[in-house]
């Protein structure tokens, strides 16, 4: 896919859900607004999200991490279409499975929503140290608010675990965390100093 539309419809088309527009509007100015150079992706899917963060400024440095190894190298090849192998580092793992070295402007969470919480607390130590984490979809299309809507066990289960991460963010002591009702929920969690 060379285009971000390809890109976009295959991912319609086939059930990988990628950003919103509005979620992916709103990192991208966050991106612009703080400067972020560096950035740590969880969970790449096909590649548009890191794309688009690429896309922004030459300068900008980005590792992304898929266990799906389909969507991985689908993910490899989009970017090479797009010429940003100079920018993007994939990785095809479970990030729960490895190390990572660098320190990062902005951590993308956007993987196994069950394990927000691990991936917060497995990854912080790679921020730098005005770092900010990013979370998507923390509103579950709204089953988040009206959980007694949700019939499903299953996705009882997971709507739990999202606002138990919510939950895990309002009390946290080393990260000021703020909600924003944008794409499919964000949430921006800043180090305190
Ligand atoms: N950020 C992408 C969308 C990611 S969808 C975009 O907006 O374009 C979530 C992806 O996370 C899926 O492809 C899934 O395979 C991957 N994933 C889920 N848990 C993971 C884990 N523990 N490690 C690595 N990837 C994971
Ligand atoms: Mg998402």
């Amino acid at each position: 896919m060379g285009s971000l539309e390809e890109i976009e419809n295959y991912a319609k088309e086939n059930n990988i859900p990628i950003i919103q527009k509005q979620g992916i509007e709103f990192i991208e100015n966050y991106i612009k607004e703080n400067n972020v150079k560096a950035i740590l992706e969880i969970g790449s899917a096909i590649g548009y999200s890191a794309i688009k963060m690429a896309l922004i400024d030459n300068k900008i440095k980005i590792t992304t991490i898929e266990r799906d190894v389909e969507r991985y190298n689908m993910a490899v090849n989009n970017i090479k279409n797009f010429n940003l192998t100079n920018q993007i580092d994939i990785i095809l793992n479970d990030a729960l499975d490895i190390e990572v070295n660098g320190k990062y402007d902005l951590i993308f969470i956007d993987a196994a929503k069950a394990q927000y919480i691990k991936f917060f607390e497995k990854f912080k130590s790679n921020l730098n140290d005005d770092g900010t984490i990013i979370t998507d979809n923390l509103d579950f299309h709204g089953l988040c608010e009206n959980i007694e809507m949700v019939k499903s066990r299953n996705l009882k289960a997971l709507v739990k675990k999202i606002n138990k991460y919510r939950e895990f963010l309002v009390e946290n002591k080393e990260f000021n965390t703020k909600f924003y009702k944008t794409g499919d929920g964000i949430a921006i969690s800043k180090k305190i100093k």
